[in-house]
């Protein structure tokens, strides 16, 4: 936890608020904050600054706060994944939103598991316990949009030009003729296959919605470590 993410309910007064729960354990057991510390705070979609310890109980904090910087800017992508299993799922997510992902879309492709769209794990709370932990991570405050997908042919012929207009469009693939281009200046459409890849025809349709195929080498990396690998090297 990089930065305490703060809810309106935790604040007790303007400038105050108590933490009990997983954020408590992690102040007091990891950061070891005691009365007097300062820790990095930021309110959810709103200001960062630092939080004071004032007061401390067995089972609760309290931080006199001073959010006055603005949130860091966001990173200029949109990712398109294909729905991975429900422990990768979770992975992805905290990864590219520490990254500073805001707008992130997962999408069926042929060798997605069917049973992966009726997962908890894709349920409202799940996603935003995962979102938080990725903006604690990253030091940020403002929430990404994410969208679900089921149809990929829709969704490439439909929907994908639109999003990639005025971006660079990029599909993952290990098998591309291209590497992945590296430090770009522009906006980025970046589309990641399911653990099985992409099959020939979806690359295919993918590139023809403004998506070309590029590779990060010829090793296959599993898609959380394929999502780091490629916004390391794209910003
Ligand atoms: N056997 C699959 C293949 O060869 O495509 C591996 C899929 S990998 C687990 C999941 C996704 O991560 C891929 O579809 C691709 O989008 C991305 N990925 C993983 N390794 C990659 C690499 N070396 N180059 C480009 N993309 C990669």
């Amino acid at each position: 936890m990089n930065l305490v993410l703060l809810f309106e309910t935790d604040f007790t007064a303007a400038d105050t608020a108590v933490l009990r729960g997983r954020r408590f354990e992690h102040l007091r057991r990891i950061l070891r904050a005691g009365l007097g510390d300062r820790v990095k705070a930021g309110l959810l979609n709103g200001r960062i600054g630092a939080g004071e310890v004032t007061g401390l109980t067995d089972e609760s904090i309290q931080l006199r706060l001073e959010l006055t910087a603005p949130p860091p800017a966001a990173l200029p992508l949109t990712l398109v994944c294909a729905l991975p299993r429900p422990h990768t799922l979770k992975k992805v997510i905290q990864a590219a939103v520490a990254f500073g992902a805001k707008r992130i879309y997962f999408i069926a492709a042929r060798k997605v598991e069917k049973s992966y769209w009726s997962s908890p794990a894709l349920t409202e709370p799940a996603l935003r316990e995962q979102i938080f932990l990725g903006l604690e991570q990253g030091g940020d405050t403002v929430m990404p949009e994410i969208g679900f997908r089921r149809a990929f042919k829709v969704f490439a012929e439909d929907e994908l030009p639109g999003i990639v207009n005025g971006t660079r469009g990029l599909t993952a693939h290990p098998a591309a003729a291209d590497v992945c281009p590296s430090r770009v200046s522009e906006p980025v459409t970046l589309c990641v296959g399911p653990e099985g890849g992409f099959t020939d025809y979806e690359v295919e349709l993918l590139a023809q919605h403004g998506c070309r195929p590029v590779h990060l080498g010829k090793r296959p990396l599993r898609t959380e470590f394929a999502v780091c690998a490629l916004l390391g090297r794209l910003f």
